[in-house]
């Protein structure tokens, strides 16, 4: 059997070649890392539940017109996307202060938003994925006027429906963050939602106890992360019963 190609090997990710042209194999490590990779550790399980949960969201996004790079799962770890060109940026929304935002600004994490906030750092691992405003990403040529109009867009959109599915399930979408691919088909180039949407990427807090749901359970040593992405993955009915541990979550 021919080896397939990987194209890029990330700190959660393996992506390989395709079956089909413009077509990506993505495939979910159990490798966590915080703090740009200072903070490492293998979860058993991490990989399975954010390839479930990632189709889930991506799925749904698909449905309801936000086009995402999402065509189908294939196994437990790994899933068939389609081949775009990743903007170098991540995109941020906020509905309530935590993480890098109540440090910069001292907002004490859990405050309410005026409104989603949405903010821009630049995909560099080495520079440590800096916050940058508008102005250079223009000046930088890193998006257009136009695809930052796009973004926006669509990074609201996944937070209306992020905020709503948590919602319906007893959690609060605290932020997330999101990669934007570019697509052309044939003279007009698109945008869609790439990359995962997962724990990983997410801070997901219960609405009653405040005990947190994602990755700031690794970060923050607060118990085990495959029970917290478990119980996420079992509120949202996305993981038969059998395949989901008992939580013990201590936070
Ligand atoms: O660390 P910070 O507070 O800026 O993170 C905001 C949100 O973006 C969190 O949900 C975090 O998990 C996510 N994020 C991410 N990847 C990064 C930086 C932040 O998924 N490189």
């Amino acid at each position: 059997m021919a080896r397939r190609k990987k194209i890029y090997e990330g700190k959660a990710k393996i992506l390989y070649e395709g079956p089909e042209p413009g077509t990506i194999v993505q495939y979910f490590k159990d490798d966590a890392t915080a703090f740009n990779a200072e903070k490492k550790d293998v979860i058993d399980g991490k990989g399975v539940l954010n390839n479930r949960l990632s189709e889930f969201f991506m799925t749904g996004l698909n449905q309801i017109g936000v086009p995402t790079h999402f065509i189908r799962r294939l196994n437990m770890r790994e899933q068939l996307v389609r081949n775009c060109e990743i903007v170098p940026l991540e995109i941020i929304v906020r509905n309530y202060a935590a993480g890098t935002m109540s440090k910069r600004l001292g907002i004490a994490e859990g405050t309410q938003l005026p409104r989603p906030i949405v903010e821009y750092c630049y995909k560099d691992d080495a520079l440590g994925d800096p916050l940058v405003t508008e102005e250079h990403i223009a000046a930088f040529g890193w998006a257009s006027q136009q695809d930052m109009d796009d973004i926006l867009s669509l990074a609201l959109r996944v937070n209306d429906f992020m905020s709503g599915m948590m919602l319906a399930v007893g959690i609060r979408l605290v932020d997330f963050k999101i990669e934007i691919g570019r697509v052309y088909d044939g003279d007009f180039q698109r945008l869609i939602v790439a990359d995962e949407i997962s724990p990983d990427s997410c801070r997901l807090w219960d609405i009653e106890t405040g005990q947190k749901l994602d990755k700031d359970v690794f970060r923050r040593d607060l118990g085990s992360l495959t029970d917290a992405y478990s119980e996420v993955a079992r509120r949202l009915g996305v993981l038969p019963k059998s395949n989901v541990a008992k939580p013990t979550l201590i936070n």
